[in-house]
């Protein structure tokens, strides 16, 4: 039996495809180790961070609802993450806890698998104001992207905008806003388990361009599918959670001097498949 060498924390954690991901990945590279979900609650999470410095794990990953709550366990948290202000792969190097952020580049990776190569000075949309739209929305306005944030509570929104320098847009805004973007990304929750709702209201797509959708269960939602009927480019969430992954794993073996680069596209169809049976 392989040693579990990474893991997740989160809570819940049982639904996650983050396993089978790495399994698939670690399998296809020959490397006798495994990842393993576990299920930490909030009151847990520093003995669960403090147990993985004399365990021999090469870290963890850390999902809902740990990523903004663990860095005050962590002894480095490199500057993306703390500019992000919070960190979801934590990697362990000679018993020190290093925290880091892989979401926002996760989600430009995608962008650029799926044909978008550069978002400098395009004008982006994000919908959402929550923890995905801060690592989404730091990596595109690093990346030299325009972005503007709406949201449904409009203080949150401002308060996201002042601390990215991004610009808010209100309701009376919105429909100018989305109809002008090149790129527009979902990182609300609308359309989570739930194939009739869209972020958007009925009718209201940018003219041109890319829409985006960090949700991934189901694949297609409602917003892609209005996008791709309106004759516009999609891109769904699964290659965001992909390649965040990649990176993760990325970090683990280059920590351990273990050779070899995870295969993006094994981790996709190991996710694809779990995805059909959950
Ligand atoms: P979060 O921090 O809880 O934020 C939720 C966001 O959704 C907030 O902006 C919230 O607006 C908005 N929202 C919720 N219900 C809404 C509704 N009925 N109408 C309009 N807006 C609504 O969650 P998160 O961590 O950012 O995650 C958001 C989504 O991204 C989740 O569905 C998650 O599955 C997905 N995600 C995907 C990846 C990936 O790798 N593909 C990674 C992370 C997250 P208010 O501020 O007004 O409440």
């Amino acid at each position: 039996m392989s040693a579990t060498r990474a893991y997740l924390f989160a809570h819940p954690a049982k639904h996650s495809l983050s396993p089978a991901m790495h399994n698939a990945a670690l399998h296809a590279l020959g490397i006798d180790a495994r990842y393993e979900a576990r299920e930490v609650s909030p009151k847990i999470l520093g003995s669960a961070l403090e147990g993985l410095r004399t365990s021999g794990a090469w870290g963890a990953n850390l999902s809902i609802p740990h990523k903004e709550h663990a860095l005050e366990w962590l002894d480095h948290v490199d500057d993306a993450a703390r500019a992000i202000g919070a960190v979801n792969t934590v990697v362990v190097r000679d018993a020190a806890l290093h925290g880091f952020n892989t979401d926002g580049l996760g989600f430009m990776r995608s962008l650029e698998q799926a044909g978008l190569m550069s978002v400098a000075g395009l004008e982006v949309l994000l919908l959402g104001a929550g923890g995905a739209a801060r690592g989404v929305g730091y990596a595109l306005r690093a990346a030299g992207a325009r972005v503007a944030i709406w949201n449904r509570t409009y203080a949150r929104a401002v308060q996201l905008a002042a601390e990215l320098e991004l610009e808010a847009v209100s309701d009376a805004n919105l429909q100018s806003k989305v109809r002008a973007a090149q790129l527009l990304v979902n990182t609300t929750a609308v359309g989570l388990e739930d194939t009739r709702s869209s972020p958007l209201p009925d009718g209201l797509l940018p003219d041109d361009g890319w829409v985006c959708d960090i949700v991934y269960r189901p694949l297609e939602t409602k917003l892609l599918r209005d996008a791709a009927q309106a004759g516009l480019q999609t891109i769904d969430g699964l290659g965001m959670l992909v390649h965040q992954g990649a990176l993760a794993l990325e970090k683990w073996l280059g920590a351990q001097g273990i050779a070899g680069k995870p295969d993006a596209s094994v981790m996709r169809a190991a996710a694809l498949e779990r995805l059909g049976k959950a």
